[in-house]
Order: C-alpha cells, then sequence, then structure tokens
C-alpha cells in the first residue's frame, strides 16, 4: 500500500524507489538533473567531485547503476561510445548530432502507449521504447546557416 509521500524538496525520489538515500547517490542524481545534456559517466563524475572531492569514479559508476536499476535514470548508448545518462523520465526519443555529437531530448506531442504509435506486429511484447533520431542539433544547424552565408557573402577573389 502506498502511503502518502511528503518529500522536502532536498530529496531525490530515491527512497520512493525503496533506495536509501545516501549522500553521493543524491550528488549523482543531481548531477544529471541539473543539466539535461546526456553526460557520461565521467562528465558525472568531474561534474560531482567539484562538490564533493572525496568521490571516486568507481562510486559515480555504482550509483548510476543503482539509479538505472531504480529506472529513476536511463543510459542512451549510441554506436560504440561510452554509455551517457539521462534523467528525464518523460517518455522521449534522442536526436543523435552527427556534427557535434550532443544529445538532444525530444519529448511526445501527447505521451501515447507503443501500439498507438507504432504498428506492431501482433504477438510481439515491447518492454521498452527507445527511438533514435540522426541528424543536427539546433546549434549545429544554426552554425551550418552562418557558415553558409559567410560564404555567399564573401567577395569571391578574381
Ligand atoms: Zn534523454
Ligand atoms: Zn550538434
Amino acid at each position: 500500500m502506498l502511503l502518502p509521500e511528503e518529500t522536502p524538496s532536498t530529496e531525490t525520489p530515491l527512497p520512493k524507489k525503496g533506495m536509501r538515500q545516501t549522500e553521493q547517490r543524491k550528488a549523482v542524481f543531481e548531477a544529471l538533473m541539473a543539466k539535461a545534456d546526456h553526460p557520461s559517466a565521467v562528465e558525472v563524475f568531474m561534474r560531482v567531485k567539484s562538490r564533493m572531492p572525496s568521490i571516486s569514479l568507481a562510486t559515480v559508476y555504482n550509483c548510476l547503476e543503482t539509479l538505472t536499476a531504480t529506472g529513476l535514470v536511463r543510459t542512451v548508448n549510441h554506436e560504440r561510445e561510452p554509455s551517457r545518462y539521462c534523467a528525464n523520465l518523460q517518455e522521449h526519443a534522442h536526436l543523435f548530432c552527427s556534427e557535434c555529437g550532443s544529445i538532444t531530448d525530444i519529448p511526445l506531442h501527447t505521451p501515447m502507449p507503443p501500439e498507438q504509435i507504432w504498428n506492431l506486429p501482433p504477438g510481439i511484447a515491447i518492454a521498452q521504447q527507445e527511438v533514435f533520431f540522426r541528424g543536427l542539433c539546433a546549434k549545429c544547424v544554426q552554425s551550418d546557416q552562418n557558415a553558409l552565408s559567410s560564404r555567399a557573402t564573401q567577395p569571391v577573389s578574381r
């Protein structure tokens, strides 16, 4: 049975998932919530280390594993690159920018179960949906356009 929850704002949702909230887990989760840029474990480590200098990379890996197991954090895997982490729990797809390697969240207009989005073959069972797009992030589209227009306005020599 679920009891009404009264969670102070400094708490993470970890206790709700039956996980003991340690300072390390909290710091790792907060680092992921602070900037939704899908950092790798090493990047999370650097961010957490700046405010918790005693933390080790191994601890960060452990925390990320725990957070992933509780479903509070998703791993995002792109080709052979190291896993990256996403704390956005809304159903969303990921856009991999082929120019700068960034990952952008793409939300659905209206969250819907997979069978309403896809024409699912009969008899299959979906456990999880992961949708990936490949393209350019807004920043790279912008800088491509800038490069194009500066080229167009440049005086042609000879
Ligand atoms: Zn994401
Ligand atoms: Zn980009």
